[in-house]
């Protein structure tokens, strides 16, 4: 599941905050059913290609990805991949209960999808203010968190769903969420860092200022109107951070086990084609630039057997297996396509792409976006034919 290169690159921390403001208002426009224009600067590198692909998953797939991205690269990579952990020795102990848990989360993902848009805000403006509270307590709010990690931790324990979680409520039937934080921390005793990002996300201190609308904001710290609780901005920070990481953990997991398995979704978000022209082998070497969350997603045989090269007056149209095809100007490879001719078949190198955001780092300019490479390639040679069309249309 890691999609990071071995190689460290060092992320380019205005380019990560771009990304991620333009991440969140087009999560904002997608939740409002993606009406009116989106300018292209505001545009999430790839999005753009994944809706003329007209795959709803894929879309899914790839904004799921982006989330953790996003996570990863601002160093929160362990708290996702101690998330993936602990839900795959939940499913793979106890399958039964899982599969009566994720039920109990599928008919509650659309409105906690609708979280997204609110997820990445932090860092737009990094001093403490009333706004950045209101947004913890906005986050804080979100029961569905709290919720699947309690249900995680039932199941890890007893090797049962508990639907209700009734020792974890009051009387009126009420989470009580001190009660369901202290039951999530003690069974998370396994995966150190998500227990840590869970114990600062779910600060009692912020719990009892902000959480009961009694407190004051000054420009270091939070303080409880009776002068009891002072939150220093700094841990505060820390909080609201934390816990926007452990909710996107928790919706990435819900998210994508919504996404139907699908043998063929990996054949959408090809970004890019090259032919490489430089270095002459038999078979040739084709690049395919593919957003990695789909890329990742495997099972290529299953689309991919052969490629078709048609030439069709100026154009190149470019059909890999199944996948949604690539047009480009023909004139620059008419002598690397004779090869293809010649050999039958083609070498492809599938390149993971993401959006840039590296200092110092080669990148590739698509009509989609900007794009970089961030993990390993994976070839195959596939049968290959040149054809030319005399179609115009
Ligand atoms: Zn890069």
């Amino acid at each position: 599941m890691n999609e990071m290169p071995t190689e460290i690159l060092e992320i380019d921390q205005q380019k990560r905050m771009a990304l991620a403001k333009q991440f969140s208002e087009c999560e904002r426009w997608l939740h409002f059913g993606g009406k009116g224009v989106v300018r292209p600067q505001n545009l999430v590198p790839g999005y753009s290609l994944l809706s003329t692909q007209h795959n709803g998953d894929a879309l899914v797939v790839y904004r799921d990805g982006m989330l953790r991205y996003l996570a990863q690269t601002g160093g929160y990579d362990e708290v996702f991949a101690e998330m993936d952990r602990f839900v795959s020795t939940c499913q793979s102990a106890h399958p039964d209960p899982m599969r009566l848990a994720w039920q109990a989360h599928r008919h509650r993902a659309d409105l906690y999808h609708d979280q997204q848009s609110n997820l990445f805000e932090v860092g737009v403006t990094p001093s403490l203010s009333h706004e950045l509270c209101h947004l913890y307590q906005l986050k804080y709010e979100i029961l569905e968190t709290l919720e699947f990690l309690a249900h995680l931790c039932a199941i890890n324990k007893t090797g049962t769903h508990d639907e209700g979680l009734g020792s974890l409520r009051d009387t009126r039937g009420r989470l009580v969420k001190g009660r369901a934080v202290e039951f999530v921390a003690s069974g998370l005793g396994l995966y150190a860092s998500l227990r840590t990002a869970f114990l600062n996300a779910y600060n009692p201190k912020l719990r009892n200022t902000i959480g009961h609308n009694e407190y004051r904001v000054s420009e270091d710290s939070v303080k409880s109107l009776d002068g009891t609780i002072e939150v220093p901005a700094k841990e505060f920070m820390r909080s609201l951070i934390s816990l926007q990481i452990v909710q996107n953990a928790v919706l990435y997991q819900v998210s994508s086990h919504a996404i139907a398995p699908s043998v063929e979704l990996s054949k959408y978000g090809i970004a890019a084609i090259g032919f490489d022209r430089e270095h002459i082998t038999d078979p040739p070497l084709l690049l395919v630039w593919q957003l990695a969350p789909l890329l990742n997603r495997g099972h290529r045989d299953q689309w991919l057997d052969r490629a078709q090269f048609v030439v069709r007056g100026t154009r190149l149209i470019t059909r890999l297996g199944t996948a949604p095809e690539a047009t480009g100007d023909v004139t620059e490879v008419l002598e690397w396509l004779s090869l293809v001719a010649k050999s039958g078949s083609v070498h492809c190198e599938f390149v993971p792409v993401m959006p840039c955001i590296h200092l110092q780092h080669d990148s590739v300019m698509t009509n989609w976006g900007e794009f970089c490479e961030t993990g390993t390639s994976t070839e195959c040679v596939v049968a290959a034919e040149v054809s030319e069309s005399t179609d115009m249309g």
